[in-house]
C-alpha cells in the first residue's frame, strides 16, 4: 500500500442533494412546459396566419366576383341597347361614353363586330375606328358567345390587359359583334384603379394568378407576367378552390400561403405571408412569457433552497450529536434538536434510546470491570482507575494495606466457602470504617488496601491499629477469630511515584508477617511513632 494516498470524496450532503434533486426536477419541468408552450404557440400562430392569408384570398375573390358580376349586368344592359343601334355611330359612342363614366370600371370599351371590325371606341382614338382584330382573342370572344373574360394580353402599347366582353344579338338571338371594357392590369395611373385600390395592402402580399400560374396581378409591377413554380400550382390545384399550403420560393425561404380561386375567371389569389413573422411573433411570445415567469421562478428558487435547510438542519444535527457520543452532554444535545417531520422525530427517538442504552452500558460495564464481585469492593483495576482522583490536590496520602493472617488454614479446616464469608465481612467492615474520600479495595486474594487521601502518616497509623484490634476482636461465622497482618505508609504525591507508595506498603506488611502477624508495621517511621507502635501492640 502507498504510504500516503489522497481519497478524493464528492462532497455530497443531505441539503445538496435535496437542493439538487428539487432544482432538477424544476429544471425538467420547467424546460419541458417551455417546450411544450413554444411548440404550441408555434403552431397556434402558424395556423391562425394561415386563416389570415386565406380570408383575405377568399374576401379578394369575392370582390373580384362581384366586379365580374357587375361589369356582366352593365355590359348586358348595353348589349340589348346596342343591338337595335349598331350601325348607328353616334348611338355607339354615346353609349361607350356612358359605360366608361359609370364607375369607372374600364380604362377603355369598345364595340365589335362578328367580323372584328371595331365600331366604337371610348376614348375616342383617331384611326381606331373601323379598323379591323383579327387575333385569336376576338375569334375566341366571338366563339364564347356569352359574358367572356380574357386571357391577360399585352397592348400593342404595351399594357397588360384584361378584356370583358357581353355578345350584342338582335331580336332573333343572332350575334352582332360584342360590347367589351379592357382592364389595364400594370397601369397604376389608368382610369380604372379597381386592382390597385383592392390589392394594395401593405399587410398582404397578395397575387392575382391566372390559371396557367402567370402573376397578372401584384402590387410590385415587375412580377407581373411573371409564372409562378409549378409545385405551387400544383399544390393548388389538388386543394381545390381554396387552401392553405407552404411555399418555398428559389431561394429556399418558405411562406405560409392561402389561395382562392375566381371561379367565373379562373383566377387565384394567393396571399403569402414569410414564415419568418411567426419565429418574430413566437419570440416577442416567449420573451413575454419568460418575463413575467423569472419572479415566480425565482421565488420558487428561493422557497426550495430554504426548504432545504430546513429540512436538513435537524438531520445535520442529529449527525453532529451523534458522532461525539463521548460527550458528556450528548443526550440533552440530541433531545434539543428540533424535530418537526416524522422521519426525525422517530430517528431522533433511535439515536436517544440507542445513546441512553450505549451509555448505561458503558456505566455497567466500566463498574463492572473495577469491581470485586464478591466484596462489591474496587479492584485492583477499579483502584488505578480512581487513584489520580485521590491524588490530586492532596499533599499527603496514607497507603493501608492488609493481609489476613494464615487464611489457608481457614479454608483448608472450613472450606472455600467459609473462607469466602470471612472476605465478605472483611471487605464490609473495612467499608463501613472508611470516610467517602477513601479508596477500599480488594487487591488478591485475601489482601486489601486502604488509601486515605489527606491522612498523615500519625492518623493513618492510628486507622490501622484500630483496625487490626478490632478485627481480632470480631466474631466471624464458623471459623469464629482472624487475626490481620497491616503495612501502612505516607507519602507526598508530588515526590513519590504512586507504585513506589504500594511497594512501600507492601514491604511493611511484609515486615508485619516476618514479625509474626497481628501486626502494624510502617516503613521508615518516626522514632516517637515506633514507641506508640510498640508499647500498644505489647498492651
Ligand atoms: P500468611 O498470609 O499469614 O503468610 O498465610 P496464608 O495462609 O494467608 O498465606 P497466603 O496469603 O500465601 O495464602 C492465601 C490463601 O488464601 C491461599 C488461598 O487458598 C486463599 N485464598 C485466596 N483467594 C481466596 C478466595 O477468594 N476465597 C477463599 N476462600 N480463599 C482464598
Ligand atoms: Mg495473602
Ligand atoms: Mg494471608
Amino acid at each position: 500500500m502507498k504510504p500516503f494516498q489522497k481519497h478524493f470524496i464528492l462532497q455530497v450532503n443531505l441539503r445538496r442533494l435535496i437542493l439538487f434533486i428539487a432544482l432538477s426536477g424544476m429544471s425538467v419541468i420547467f424546460v419541458n412546459s417551455y417546450f411544450a408552450f413554444y411548440d404550441t404557440q408555434k403552431k397556434l400562430l402558424t395556423d391562425q396566419f394561415f386563416k389570415i392569408n386565406l380570408n383575405y384570398s377568399l374576401k379578394l375573390a369575392n370582390t373580384v366576383e362581384t366586379f365580374f358580376s357587375s361589369s356582366q349586368s352593365q355590359l348586358s344592359f348595353s348589349a340589348q341597347l346596342l343591338a337595335d343601334n349598331m350601325k348607328n355611330a353616334d348611338t355607339l359612342q354615346k353609349e361607350l361614353e356612358r359605360i366608361r363614366q359609370i364607375g369607372h370600371r374600364f380604362n377603355s370599351v369598345s364595340v365589335i363586330d362578328k367580323q372584328g371590325y371595331i365600331r366604337a371606341f371610348s376614348p375616342l382614338q383617331p384611326g381606331v375606328i373601323d379598323a379591323r382584330l383579327t387575333s385569336p382573342s376576338h375569334a375566341a370572344t366571338v366563339q364564347a358567345n356569352t359574358f367572356f373574360i380574357s386571357q391577360p394580353y399585352v397592348s400593342l402599347i404595351g399594357n397588360l390587359i384584361v378584356y370583358i366582353s357581353v355578345p350584342i344579338h338582335n331580336a332573333e338571338g343572332e350575334q352582332l359583334g360584342y360590347v367589351g371594357g379592357s382592364i389595364y392590369l400594370n397601369n397604376r395611373n389608368a382610369t380604372n384603379e379597381f386592382m390597385n385600390s383592392q390589392f394594395d395592402d401593405d399587410n398582404y402580399d397578395t397575387y392575382v394568378l391566372n390559371k396557367d400560374g402567370t402573376i397578372i396581378y401584384h402590387h410590385d409591377k415587375s412580377r407581373i407576367g411573371q409564372k409562378i413554380d409549378d409545385n405551387s400550382l400544383k399544390q393548388m390545384a389538388l386543394l381545390g378552390n381554396e387552401g392553405n399550403f407552404r411555399l418555398t420560393d428559389s431561394q429556399g425561404a418558405t411562406f405560409l400561403a392561402g389561395f382562392a380561386k375566381v371561379k367565373r375567371a379562373d383566377w387565384i389569389i394567393l396571399t403569402l405571408q414569410t414564415e419568418q413573422i411567426v419565429t418574430q411573433a413566437l419570440n416577442n411570445v416567449m420573451i413575454d412569457v419568460t418575463k413575467k415567469s423569472a419572479p415566480v421562478l425565482l421565488i420558487t428558487l428561493f422557497m426550495i433552497t430554504l426548504l432545504t435547510i430546513y429540512i436538513a438542519k435537524p438531520l445535520r444535527m442529529l449527525g453532529l450529536a451523534a458522532s461525539r457520543m463521548d460527550d458528556p452532554d450528548v443526550i440533552s444535545k440530541i433531545r434539543a434538536v428540533s424535530s418537526w417531520y416524522f422521519e426525525v422525530e422517530h430517528l431522533k427517538r433511535v439515536i436517544l434510546w440507542g445513546t441512553i442504552l450505549l451509555h448505561k452500558r458503558i456505566g455497567k460495564l466500566s463498574s463492572q470491570a473495577h469491581t470485586d464481585p464478591l466484596t462489591g469492593l474496587l479492584n485492583r483495576r477499579g483502584l488505578h482507575e480512581n487513584i489520580e482522583m485521590s491524588l490530586l490536590n492532596n499533599s499527603v496520602v496514607s497507603v493501608i494495606v492488609i493481609d489476613i493472617d494464615h487464611f489457608k488454614n481457614v479454608n483448608d479446616t472450613y472450606g472455600h466457602d467459609v473462607g469466602d464469608e470471612v472476605i465478605k465481612m472483611l471487605g464490609r467492615h473495612l467499608k463501613t470504617n472508611s470516610c467517602k474520600t477513601d479508596l477500599v479495595c480488594r487487591t488478591g486474594g485475601e489482601e486489601f488496601l486502604m488509601l486515605l487521601p489527606g491522612i498523615d502518616i500519625h492518623l493513618a497509623v492510628v486507622i490501622a491499629e484500630r483496625l487490626r484490634k478490632n478485627v481480632a476482636e470480631m466474631s466471624f461465622p464458623i471459623c469464629q477469630h482472624i487475626t490481620i497482618s497491616i503495612g501502612v505508609t505516607s507519602f507526598l504525591p508530588k515526590e513519590v511515584p504512586i507504585d513506589a507508595a504500594l511497594k512501600t506498603a507492601d514491604n511493611a506488611l511484609y515486615r508485619a508477617k516476618k514479625a509474626g502477624r497481628n501486626k502494624v508495621i510502617v516503613q521508615d517511621i518516626p522514632e516517637d511513632l515506633a514507641m506508640m507502635l510498640h508499647k500498644q501492640q505489647n498492651d
